[in-house]
């Protein structure tokens, strides 16, 4: 990962499933500083940008330089930008096939056109909103990847049953103990011990909520 922000992905890494799964080596994160690569005395990676306007806009030398320094194993190049490819479950499956990849987060009004075209790199947006840097969104696919890689979810949270795990349909409702809280029951079925019950109501209780949540995806 380039950023000119380290310390924004350095302790997210460190903790939780990130955390976990390079302790157990499922996974490895290289995070650099982008002016590590910057060949002015101010360590300077962004300038003006042509035509006018007020943003500054990041170079293309220092990620042109960042980037093939990792060669061979520069992997796919995927640069965060609202104007990518829209993150969805099947683009994260397609990462999570990767043995490399390199992402390049952007920040002010954004980064060099040359880059896209150039490295290649392919753009890759989170949402249709704008946020001020790359950083948030790069830690979105790492973390979005990274669950799908085997080993780094154990059976007792698998993510086979999860939204999106099957095209169009979100995950069922869950519930634990208590059995009823302030009044809201759960429902009797689930602790019938019938599991071809149970199993028919989560997928219908899934239908229903995707209908009522994500008409879009319900077609
Ligand atoms: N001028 C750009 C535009 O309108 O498309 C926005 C630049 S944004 C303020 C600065 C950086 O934040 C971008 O280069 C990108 O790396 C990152 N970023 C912001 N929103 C994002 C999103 N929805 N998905 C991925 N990256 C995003």
């Amino acid at each position: 990962m380039f950023t000119i922000f380290p310390a924004i992905l350095e302790a997210p890494v460190r903790e939780s499933l990130l955390g976990r799964a390079i302790a157990e080596r499922l996974l490895e994160v290289r995070i650099h500083d982008l002016r590590t690569w910057s060949t002015d005395h101010h360590r300077s990676v962004d300038d003006e940008a042509y035509g006018g306007g007020p943003g500054m806009v990041l170079k293309p030398e220092p990620i042109f330089a960042a980037v093939e320094s990792l060669d061979p194993d520069r992997g796919r190049v995927l640069l965060l930008s609202p104007a990518g490819r829209r993150l969805e479950q099947s683009l994260v499956r397609e990462l999570a096939g990767e043995e490399h990849l390199t992402l390049v987060c952007g920040r002010y009004e954004g980064v060099d056109e040359r880059v896209i075209e150039g490295l290649p790199a392919e753009e890759v947006s989170i949402g249709d909103y704008v946020l001020a840097g790359g950083e948030v969104p790069a830690l979105v696919v790492i973390e979005a990847v990274t669950r799908l890689i085997p080993g780094v979810i154990g059976k007792e949270e698998s993510h086979e049953r999860d939204s999106f795990a099957e095209p169009g349909m979100l995950d069922h409702p869950h519930f634990t103990r208590p059995a009823v809280f302030r009044g809201m029951a759960v429902p009797e079925v689930l602790r019938s011990g019938d599991h071809g019950a149970v199993e028919r109501w989560r997928r219908e209780a899934a239908r229903e909520k995707t209908f009522r949540n994500r008409p879009d995806l319900a077609g």
